[in-house]
């Protein structure tokens, strides 16, 4: 799927409390990419994640899937394009507390009113290495193992792309490293596109095309 964003600008308050979070931000997105995007507390990656995805609409700018304005969608039916095309990994797992690992893998599909694929679904505990964690509570489980659940979460739609938000925020350096490798290799072997927001150049480092984030001013650096 290509994904294309233009000039996508978002105020937040109104009056003379306005705060300009993102300038005219302007990026495509291929299928297969892997993208990391980088700045300081504040200078609007979690505003420019929200809008790519739909999560948010923009004070002005234009947002396309495959040649489909996002934004003219109404919020059910964004909700319903997310949930099917969209995966999600953000820094605090967000797993449901009550409900085992496996439970909140198949969430998603749950609320769609679909059953899982149990092959598709053993073939990512597999590679995330979560295969014998699945009837475990989150509390029973490592932070690495949570986010690694997480990402099977993000992934048993099959979406086309990944966003992550500070994936390893929550991590020490070693499971955060494993987690940015399995979220890479598993979204190189499938074909999925990957957004990854941090802090960490290390991990920025990983991607493939690197982009910084200033005051809402986006921009790509030539590798
Ligand atoms: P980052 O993720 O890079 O830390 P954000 O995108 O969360 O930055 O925020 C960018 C700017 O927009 C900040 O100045 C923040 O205070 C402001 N902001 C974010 N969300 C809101 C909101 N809902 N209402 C008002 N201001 C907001
Ligand atoms: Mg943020």
């Amino acid at each position: 799927m290509n994904i294309e964003a233009k000039e996508l600008t978002k105020i937040y308050g109104g009056g003379g409390n306005q705060v300009t979070a993102l300038n005219r931000a302007s990026l495509t997105i291929a299928p297969g990419d892997f993208i990391s995007i980088m700045g300081p507390s504040g200078s609007g990656k979690s505003t420019l994640l929200h809008l790519l995805s739909g999560l948010d609409r923009p004070s002005s700018g234009h947002l396309t899937y495959d040649g489909k304005d996002l934004y003219s969608l109404s919020d059910k039916e964004l909700s319903a394009f997310r949930r099917r095309r969209i995966g999600f990994v953000f820094q605090q797992f967000h797993l449901l507390p009550v409900l085992t690992a496996r439970e909140n893998i198949i969430m998603p599909l749950l609320l769609d009113r679909k059953q899982p694929d149990e092959a598709y679904l053993r073939e990512l505990a597999q590679m995330l290495g979560i295969q014998d964690r699945l009837s475990h509570l989150p509390h029973e489980l490592s932070g690495g193992q949570q986010q690694r659940t997480a990402v099977a979460r993000a992934l048993i739609a099959k979406p086309d792309v990944i966003f992550a938000d500070e994936p390893t925020g929550n991590l020490d350096s070693r499971s955060g490293g494993e987690v940015m490798e399995l979220l890479r290799t598993v979204g190189k072997e499938m074909g999925k596109a990957l957004v990854v927001i941090t802090h960490d150049s290390r991990i920025a480092g990983m991607a493939e095309r690197r982009l910084t984030i200033v005051d809402g001013v986006l921009s790509e650096a030539a590798v």
